[in-house]
Formats: C-alpha cells, structure tokens, sequence
C-alpha cells in the first residue's frame, strides 16, 4: 500500500464499520486508484479517454465483478455494475461519479464517489440486503474536461444531451478530434450516441463527491446535503489587433491585444460583486498569438467561467461580461468576437429527495446541514432528466483540483454511512 493509505488509515477509528462498511477497503481503493496516472508531484493525472482514466475504470470494474454486480461499459464508455434488485424490472437506482481528473488534481475528486457507491454494495453483500429496487454503481467518462475545454461527455451521453456536430469539431492538445480519441480506445461517435437511455430505465441518481469548499469545514460536519447546482456557462473570446515589432512600432500606433484582454479579465472579476452572493466569473486560460518576447501580441483567446446557482442572476452576468467585451474592444480599437461553449441550467434538488437524506443524516449520528453546489457535477447533467441527490463530504482548506486536496477518512465513511441509508430508504 502507498503513502495515500497510510495517511488515510493513521487516526481513522473504525468503530465506523458498522453495517458491513469498511473503512479499510474504502481507503485501499482509493490508494490504488490514485496509483493510476500519479504525478510527480503526488498529484493524478487522468484525463478524460484517456489510458490512465480507461485503467482506473478496468480496476473499478474488477472490484465491482467481485462485489457481485453484472459489469458493463455502454458506448461512451462509462461503466455500469448492476446489482438486481427483488423486483428487478422496476428503475434502477443508480450512484456513483467519475474516474477521470484534471491535470495534477487530487486524489479523491470524482474517486469518493464511485468507490462510495461501490462500498454500498460491498455493505449490502455482507449483510445479506437485496433491494428491492435494480441498483447500479455507475462511472461517468470525462467528467473534468481537462481533454476538450468541456467536459461531462458520459453523463451527456446517457442523458442524450450535447449537439454532437458541436461535439465532431472538438480538437484535443495532441490535436486529436472528438471522433480519434473515441476510437483511440475502441469507441466510435455511433457507439457514444448509442448511450442514450430510456427514461423508465432509471429512478433516480445519487452522487456523493467532495465539497471542494470550506462550509463543511468550518461547521465541523462529516458530511452535507446539497440543495442545488450552479449551472456554468463558458464563454471562449478572441481579442484580434494587430502583431507588430516591438521595437519599430511606436506607442500610439499599436492595436495590442493582450492590453484589451487585461483590461477585459480585470474588468470581470469586478463584475460578480454586483450581481449576487453566490455569482462567480474567472478568466483560467488564455493563449497569445504570436506569443513572441519582442512581438505585440496580434491576438488573444480566453475563456470566462460564470456560474451562479440561479439562473436569471448567472445569464444576467453572462450578458455583462459580453457587454464588457464589446465596450473594451471599442475602447482599444480592436475586434472581439465570442463562442459560447456551453451554458448548463443551474439543477435543483427536489425537497423531498433532501428531506430523506436528513433522516439519513440523523440516523448516521450527523446533524443536517444544507449547501448549495457551486461547481458542477455528472449529478447536473442527470437532473436535466432524471431526479437527483447529492451528498458532499468535508474538504480540507476546500482545496480541489491539485494535489493536496484531502478528506479525512472518517468523514469519507460516515458520509458511505449517509448514502447507504439514504438508498435503502428509497427502497420504500
Ligand atoms: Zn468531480
């Protein structure tokens, strides 16, 4: 075992497992996943389709078989492990999340959730528990994005979502399109089309994933009940002046496009202020043309994140942020144009799905507490069709997406604790 099952065994007490849940198995798991793409820096690094993100799912895959679930991968590649329930032909209830990372992420985003699903199932196994409705444990592909600038291409596909001409023109780093990356590892566009499921087919969707926030935290709570989803809207914008020489082309007759753009980013960061409590806008990658020590920039491409967890505040802010496009290119002479690259209705969570997992809370020994997403998840993609749940466990220092994102392994298995009362009252 690696250094992540160290940490996560040193202090965990395991009057926890209780119920036929293990606090061992669940921190071997993660130790081993996080072995899968580890980074110099300690860090995961699994990109959505790619090799490392398909081996994490094949282990996943191993443990669910071994578990007792009926394993299958559909034509977007994520993973469904089906354990039959007493009356096997009602909707499934379905849990888990994602396997895949951004570049050097950490080690429990996406992880906590398939593996709490699965340590449901391994619970129920134990205990000799069949529900009484189908249950499957379900990993979504390339949840992050870090492949394609937008990710969720798993959920989509399930929930047969996404404009998949849009989808056809999606270029990778390596310069791979959306159709070579599938069939890098033995998919193709009509097999991801091909994901799409009935609507009847499934009940509901429950997902478990780290808060990647501090209110967890700072209330001293294992776990929380998540009340909605703030739905993102990603804008990618071109700023087009003109490249010159630096050093033959006067001051006052430069059309410099990254001036414009830095006046754009520090312009949007102002703008969240105003709109509400909750809103959000960041400016996270840009490239320059040419990109030259002793060349004026000719043109700059970046791209704005805006979130919020209502809808009329977000779009609200969506519209600003264009406007303050428009106001700064005038200003600097300069043309901007923009592509809206996805823009996802913010999801809420129906009261009484939040209800039961208080009871669930209760019985767990935690106290409720209710927060909102602010980031997305594949649990915003289902709720477009199907009713969710959601549960966060604590984060430390709400630290996401790098490497020392960490959850105590207590909290991991009292929140395991939490979804598995919550399933078998959705049994009911
Ligand atoms: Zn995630």
């Amino acid at each position: 075992m690696g250094i992540l099952y160290d940490n996560l065994i040193q202090g965990y007490d395991s009057a926890h497992d209780t119920d036929g849940i293990s606090g061992e198995r669940l921190a071997k798991r993660l130790d081993a996943i996080s072995e899968i793409g580890l980074t110099e820096n300690n860090g995961s690094h699994r990109p959505g389709f790619s090799k490392e993100e398909k081996a994490a799912k094949e282990l996943v895959s191993k443990w669910m078989r071994e578990a007792g679930l009926e394993v299958r991968q559909d034509g977007a590649g994520n993973i469904f492990g089906r354990l039959a329930g007493k009356k096997n032909d009602l909707p499934a209830i379905l849990s888990g999340s994602h396997l895949d990372s951004v570049p050097n992420g950490g080690h429990f985003d996406g992880v906590l959730g398939v593996l709490s699903a699965l340590e449901v199932a391994e619970a129920w196994r134990e205990s000799g528990y069949q529900p009484e409705k189908p249950y499957e444990v379900v990993v979504f592909s390339d949840e992050e994005g870090a492949r394609f600038n937008g990710g969720l291409h798993g959920s989509e596909a399930v929930v047969g979502k996404g404009d998949i001409e849009e989808k056809l023109k999606l270029i990778d780093q390596d310069g791979m399109n959306f159709s070579e990356v599938l069939e890098d590892i033995g998919l193709s566009v009509d097999s991801y089309l091909g994901a799409k499921r009935d609507p009847e087919e499934i009940e509901m969707f429950a997902e478990v994933h780290i808060e990647q926030g501090k209110q967890l935290e700072r209330e001293a709570l294992p776990s929380g009940i998540v009340t909605g989803i703030a739905g993102p809207c990603w804008l990618e914008f071109t700023f087009t002046g003109e490249a010159g020489h630096a050093g033959n082309t006067p001051m006052n007759d430069r059309k410099d496009a990254l001036v414009a753009a830095s006046a754009f980013i520090g312009g949007v960061n102002e703008l969240p202020a105003s709109i509400s409590d909750s809103a959000v806008a960041t400016v996270g990658k840009m490239q320059v043309d040419p990109n030259g020590v002793n060349v004026i920039p000719g043109s700059v491409t970046l791209y704005v994140d805006i979130r919020d967890i209502f809808e009329e505040t977000r779009d609200k802010l969506v519209d600003q942020v264009l406007a303050l496009a428009e106001k700064i290119a005038a200003k600097h002479q300069i043309s901007v144009n923009h592509v809206e690259k996805m823009r996802v209705s913010p999801v809420p969570i129906k009261e009484e799905k939040q209800q039961l997992l208080e009871a669930s809370c209760h019985e767990a020994n935690i106290r409720p507490y209710r927060l909102p997403s602010g980031a997305g998840h594949d649990a915003m993609i289902i709720g477009e069709k199907w009713p969710v749940a959601m549960l966060f466990t604590q984060s430390k220092d709400g630290i996401s997406h790098n490497p020392a994102e960490w959850s105590d392994l207590n909290d991991c298995v009292q929140t395991v604790h939490v979804l598995k009362n919550f399933l078998e009252k959705m049994q009911e």
